[in-house]
């Protein structure tokens, strides 16, 4: 049997029609940009294995510090213990982040580091003694599959199973020019209930890649600030340098309460989720009461092989040739953006830093589940490249060593597609 027979056998994915879906890809290396199936078909990974790789797959430079960690601790309970790397990479990351940034609460992954964002919020009104329990959030907004993320998520496709059984949330839309006066007024109208303000600053990726911009944004930030309406800043799809900056939150001034990271905290190598705090929500905990502490762990928070490949990625961010390829990715798409986006079968381009997306033009069916998207998906599939469209919006967002000639394919066969699909 092939390994993809196999896999039908007993695996069940993710985001996936099983009945419907083509058969899993067998993929058996990565190296840079591209993964290679078990018949050596190479594939450019335009979209960075959802989002989460940023320097190239098995990394020669990750893949030794990893190795060097295996052999020292692989994973130690981290309630009473403590270890280098969790250490270390609180202390470095904590440096570069917004300087009222002081706490940092470790978990496994995105969805995580929003529960404990949206738990430390919570708790916190209530350790002192003003119980608020309403949340605001964008509509279209994704903060992650579990309950709670999945209760501050637009209500979609994906969450309708589920609906009724979600905690209420506010939703009001991005901000603009046009509506920002009236989002303010709003905000002012619920403060007196609301623990927190949640959002994914400039780019809403799920939702479709959907952008708005930074003046408002952070307009609306300085009115939470003075409402005092906490924020949680979703860095999870945005931080590592997405957006053309080392963080989203860079393009503002005003600087969040919490901070949520995940996806290229560890150059896409191992889970691991992150949430930061303000020394003041983190003091709101310290009590002789127990009932104020923030009960909640992993069995594998911090674990200390993601630390090690997070400390890894860091010292490869860090690096001034990570920031050049950002910018030249971002020239890029700029470049191809002026050249397509009056192409009759594009409906708009949208572009922040790295991240490049196109709406293709539909006749009818725009939905997540159009069959556009099947189209389009196994068309660059076929070619050699990952993208895969949110409903009729293709995007890309490679890892930062994709090379020129490697972008330059990726947008040939866009134009490609344009003609022929
Ligand atoms: C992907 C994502 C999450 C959830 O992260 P997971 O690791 O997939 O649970 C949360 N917020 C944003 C903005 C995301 O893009």
């Amino acid at each position: 049997m092939s390994l993809t027979e196999r896999d039908l056998k007993v695996i069940w994915h993710p985001y996936t029609q099983m009945k419907t879906a083509a058969p899993p890809i067998p993929i058996v290396r990565g190296e840079g940009t591209c993964l290679y199936d078990e018949d050596g078909k190479k594939y450019i990974d335009a979209v960075s294995s959802w989002w989460v790789n940023i320097h190239g797959h098995a990394h020669p430079y990750i893949a030794h510090k990893v190795a060097a960690q295996l052999q020292q601790l692989e994973h130690v309970i981290f309630a009473g213990f403590t270890h280098q790397g969790a250490v270390e990479l609180a202390e470095r990351l904590l440096a570069i982040l917004p300087n009222n940034q002081q706490k940092a609460f470790y978990s496994d992954n995105g969805s995580t580091a929003i529960e404990v964002a949206i738990k430390m919020c919570l708790q916190y009104w209530l350790n002192k003694g003003d119980q608020r329990t309403k949340i605001i959030a964008f509509n279209n907004a994704y903060h992650g599959d579990t309950f709670g993320a999945m209760a501050v998520s637009g209500r979609s496709a994906f969450t309708k199973a589920f609906d009724s059984l979600l905690f209420e949330v506010e939703f009001i839309d991005t901000p603009n020019e046009n509506n920002i006066q009236n989002l303010k007024s709003q905000i002012s109208d619920l403060k007196s209930q609301t623990a927190c303000f949640i959002f994914e600053p400039l780019v809403q990726g799920s939702g479709g890649m959907l952008m708005y911009e930074a003046k408002y944004l952070n307009e609306l930030m300085a009115h939470c600030r003075q409402e005092n309406v906490l924020m949680i800043d979703d860095e999870v799809f945005t931080g590592f340098g997405r957006t053309g900056k080392r963080f989203a939150c860079d393009h503002v001034t005003v600087q969040p309460d919490i901070m949520c990271f995940s996806k290229g905290l560890t150059g896409g190598t191992m889970a691991l989720g992150l949430t930061t705090c303000t020394q003041h929500i983190y003091d709101a905990f310290l009590s002789d009461d127990k009932l104020k502490t923030l009960f909640h762990g992993h069995s594998f928070t911090a674990n200390p092989i993601a630390c090690a490949s997070a400390l890894a990625s860091m010292d490869l961010f860090m690096e001034p040739a990570t920031m050049a390829n950002i910018q030249r990715i971002e020239a890029k798409h700029e470049q191809f953006a002026a050249k397509i986006q009056h192409h009759p079968k594009i409906k708009a381009v949208r572009q922040t830093g790295t991240i490049l997306a196109m709406e293709w033009q539909t006749g009818d069916d725009t939905s997540y589940f159009s069959s556009l998207r099947d189209k389009l998906y196994q068309y660059f599939l076929a070619e050699g490249i990952i993208l895969r469209p949110l409903g009729n919006i293709i995007y890309i967002l490679p890892p930062y060593c994709i090379t020129n000639d490697e972008l330059a394919y990726v947008y040939s066969k866009i134009e490609q597609a344009l003609t022929e699909i």
